[in-house]
């Protein structure tokens, strides 16, 4: 992408041992929504800095790091998302919109545009993260996510980050967030009605039940577009001379000083000619996801003993029903409204009486077929309730010093397991998620609730946490700064200490944030 917004990655940067910067200011590893945060700041902020961003998967939309949703036509659709699915991609023909094929293998759960791990996800005896899954290409998930930024309450807020408020809504400014933009889907306000009626009563103003703030925005010609990293990035750090994008460029190494307590730059890996290259840099961010953050820094011999540790991912529970009883049909939705037109999105926000993120989606058709046919688009809706982990230092990424993944990095073994709390806390939430939908009409078929394998939320976070004190429960300070290695950053989820059940990527883009300005500030 440098100075350019050009749609293959053979102009994003010359070819050859000159496709890498020799020195740069900032190297940020990772193109997602967080690293992306980052690349914008310091273009708004310090636009002195030379920023270079490398990511490991492909170029697959235009402008960089755009939604694939947003790619209107569904074969190049499909080849985007198969391009973002790591080193072996899915390889069934399926259809880009739907599950076919990818869900298979039901016990671990599959969405198009991510991939698995191949081993390591289970260890005998653990519950493991059967559903554990990254994405890699330019954009990161932030290509094929819902967009749901939702902000945390009550025990979900970061007790010693007094300025989280300012930097999640600047945060809301970078991923473009509104709660608008589907609240007028047909039917939308009665969902929230019902809802309301038997939700609201003890919650605080600021949490009942409301739109979901989403990272979409309508186009002048009525489209909805999804916001991703190409959104966050913007037109600041596209038009920034000194800001480069290289994609197919694995980092394998931060390179440390000799004493080890400072960045002096990066390994590059260039995926197409095989070759390896140093990029000297004053400062290092790995923004490579929950799990590839702290391989990564396993990889450089950065080792705290928190790395990898307090891995939590959100359970999550799902169930449908047919709303009846409806009001008069609304309006048509216009045409050309994207893949999701009449969906409204609403949001039950935790809190600590109710410790469950309600999602709560009304869907273009039903998952099940029905019978009748007198289905009105809007009312079948699908509610998902997230829980918070409760977190242990054991539940861990581990990596291997004698094994490889598909990439060459150290493979991963993840040791996870739910406790008594968790098991707890999946049962009140399927009574919860019953209670919901009685409110707003009856159940598709007989079945439970039925919980989602781990890993499925695809939220993982914790396993570079943030802490107040430098006491081996955390890997980075406040502003993201690795404790005892001067100039390298930790961003994503991986950096959120507190177990939450909200959609993560508003508190690690506004994390990014608080990150980036601390890099500005000490340049200026
Ligand atoms: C289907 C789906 C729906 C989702 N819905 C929501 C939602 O509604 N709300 C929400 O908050 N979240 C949602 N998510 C999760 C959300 O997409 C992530 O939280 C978000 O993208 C994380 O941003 P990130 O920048 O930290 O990491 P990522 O977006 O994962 O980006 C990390 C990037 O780092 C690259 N990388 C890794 N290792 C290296 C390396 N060594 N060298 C170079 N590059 C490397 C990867 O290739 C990847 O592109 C969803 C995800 C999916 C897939």
């Amino acid at each position: 992408m440098p100075r350019s917004t050009s749609s293959t990655a053979a102009s994003a940067t010359p070819e050859g041992d000159a496709r890498f910067p020799g020195e740069v200011d900032v190297a940020i590893v990772g193109s997602g929504p967080a690293g992306a945060a980052y690349a914008r700041v310091l273009s708004e902020l310090a636009p002195r800095l030379t920023v270079a961003v490398f990511e490991a998967g492909p170029l697959i939309s235009d402008p960089p790091g755009a939604h694939v949703k947003n790619i209107g036509e569904a074969e190049r659709r499909a080849s985007a998302q198969r391009a973002s699915e790591g080193p072996r991609p899915f390889t069934g023909a399926t259809s880009t919109d739907t599950m076919d094929g990818y869900a298979s293998d039901r016990s671990r759960l599959q969405r198009p545009g991510t991939f698995l791990l191949d081993k390591g996800w289970r260890q005998d005896g653990e519950d493991g993260l059967p559903a554990a899954a990254m994405s890699s290409n330019v954009g990161g998930m932030g290509a094929h996510w819902t967009g749901a930024c939702p902000r945390p309450g009550d025990s979900e807020i970061i007790p010693f980050l007094p300025g989280m408020p300012a930097l999640l809504a600047e945060a809301e400014r970078l991923l473009d967030v509104s709660a608008e933009v589907l609240a007028d889907a047909p039917f939308a306000d009665e969902v929230r009605e019902r809802l309301s009626v038997a939700l609201d009563h003890d919650r605080a103003a600021d949490r009942r039940v409301r739109p979901m703030p989403l990272a979409v925005r309508r186009a002048p010609d009525g489209r909805l577009l999804w916001c991703g990293a190409d959104v966050v990035f913007g037109d600041v750090t596209r038009n920034n001379p000194r800001f480069t994008l290289h994609p197919e460029a694995l980092v394998t190494r931060v390179l440390l000083d000799g004493a080890g307590g400072a960045v002096r730059g990066v390994r590059v890996r260039d995926r197409r000619a095989g070759t390896d290259h140093d990029v000297a840099a004053r400062y290092v961010v790995v923004a490579a996801d929950s799990l590839r953050t702290p391989q990564l820094l396993h990889a450089s011999g950065v080792r705290p003993p928190a790395l990898g540790r307090y891995l939590n991912d959100q359970p999550q529970i799902v169930y449908a029903v047919r709303m009846r009883d409806l009001p008069d049909p609304p309006a048509a939705p216009g045409e050309g409204m994207g893949v999701t037109a009449s969906s409204g999105v609403t949001w039950v926000p935790f809190t600590d009486t109710h410790p469950f993120h309600g999602q709560v989606m009304q869907l273009d058709a039903s998952p099940v077929p029905l019978a009748d046919d007198d289905l009105r688009p809007g009312s079948i809706v699908g509610l998902g309730w997230f829980c918070a982990k409760d977190l242990q230092a054991n539940d861990r990424v581990a990596f291997r010093d004698d094994e490889q993944d598909g990439y060459g990095m150290p493979a991963m073994r993840i040791h996870y397991r739910l406790t008594e709390a968790d098991h707890a806390s999946i049962k009140n939430a399927q009574t919860e998620i019953l209670r919901a939908a009685a409110a707003l009409g009856e159940p598709l078929d007989d079945t439970p609730p039925l919980v989602f394998p781990a890993g499925a939320s695809l939220h993982y976070q914790g396993t570079v946490r943030m802490g107040a004190t430098d006491d081996g429960t955390s890997v980075c300070d406040p502003t993201g700064q690795v404790w005892g290695v001067r100039g390298l950053f930790v961003a994503g989820n991986g950096v959120i200490p507190t177990a939450t059940a909200c959609n993560p990527t508003l508190t690690s883009v506004a994390l990014a944030v608080g990150g980036a300005r601390s890099i500005a500030s000490a340049e200026r």
